[in-house]
């Protein structure tokens, strides 16, 4: 049998600049491409247009330029990816793995996951419906191999039916990212433990479209010196990409992996720094806890 040949992604939603985690996510996957001299592919992950902005799409690139992170081929753009989201729900739909929903956030208020109220037909048929995964239908466990956590089995009922099309038009996340992994024909997805428990809605997503399953590698979550994690929504400082300050992130973000750069590669351009961890990377010296580093000097490198 021919193998398909490694294609990985970074998939940034532009709601603004890369920060240390997201290097730290970015690296991992390109290092882990490129180490199999495999392609690395870049998608805008865009659906939700009033939280993206060209801006933070320029901002992206610009950033990963700076690191050294070249993609393979053009960049994909979800925002200009409705046909193909839209046939595949309506194939979801068929199958009944895909219903319509007219609850509103309001009526849903206290409970910790939908309690299927529309899962036979919407209960406010005249409202603008939202689409929902049906899970109770499905396999009682999604089960796959992650690269770093070893097995997983998640019970799918316990996941709760997700949404898949906002009742605005939006569509959501997991739809999308499916649709697109399997376009893109990427065969290994890495990318941060936040996202492990979003997995069990998204291999049932391939299982019910017959889309090829990827490998997965989870990463460790980037924490601050407090414990909390690296986010947006936390207000992370973006990545600067200017001056020396990539080099010594790219340094970090290396030791944030545990691929152990010798100190002195912190001065060296990043392309340098870049072909060494190529040469070194080693997924399983990837530890359980990355750390945030202490901002220090920039101008010393
Ligand atoms: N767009 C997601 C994010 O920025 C990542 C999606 C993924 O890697 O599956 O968090």
């Amino acid at each position: 049998m021919i193998m398909p040949r490694y294609t990985g992604r970074f998939a940034p939603t532009p709601s603004g600049p890369l920060h240390f985690g997201s290097l730290v996510t970015a690296l991992a996957s390109w290092l882990d491409a490129r180490a199999v001299n495999g392609h690395w592919q870049l998608r805008i992950e865009d659906t939700d247009t009033p939280r993206s902005s060209r801006r933070a799409v320029d901002t992206i690139l610009r950033q990963l330029e700076a690191f050294g992170l070249y993609h393979d081929g053009a960049v994909c753009h979800q925002s200009e990816r409705h046909d193909a989201y839209q046939q595949a729900l309506d194939r979801l739909h068929e199958q009944g793995v895909a219903y319509p929903c007219s609850c509103t956030r309001r009526e849903l208020q206290g409970y910790r996951r939908y309690p299927g109220w529309c899962r036979t037909g919407p209960c406010h048929p005249e409202r603008e419906l939202a689409w929902r995964l049906r899970t109770d239908t499905g396999p009682s466990v999604i089960s796959w191999q992650d690269r770093r956590l070893g097995t997983q089995r998640w019970p799918l009922a316990e996941q709760g039916d997700v949404i898949l099309r906002r009742r605005d038009g939006i569509w959501a996340y997991q739809l999308a990212v499916v649709i697109d992994d399997a376009a893109q024909q990427i065969t290994d997805i890495v990318r941060g433990s936040d996202l492990l428990d979003n997995t069990p809605w998204q291999r049932y997503l391939q299982l019910a479209l017959g889309l090829p399953a990827p490998r997965y590698l989870h990463l460790p979550l980037i924490v601050t010196a407090s414990g909390q994690k690296l986010s947006k929504q936390n207000l992370a400082p973006a990545l600067p990409f200017e001056g020396a300050a990539p080099r010594r992130l790219l340094h970090q973000a290396l030791a944030a992996l545990g691929q152990r750069p010798a100190d002195e590669l912190a001065r060296a351009p990043v392309a340098r720094q870049l072909a060494w961890a190529v040469a070194h990377w080693s997924a399983e010296n990837i530890g359980s806890a990355a750390h945030y580093p202490t901002p220090g000097p920039i101008d010393d490198c």
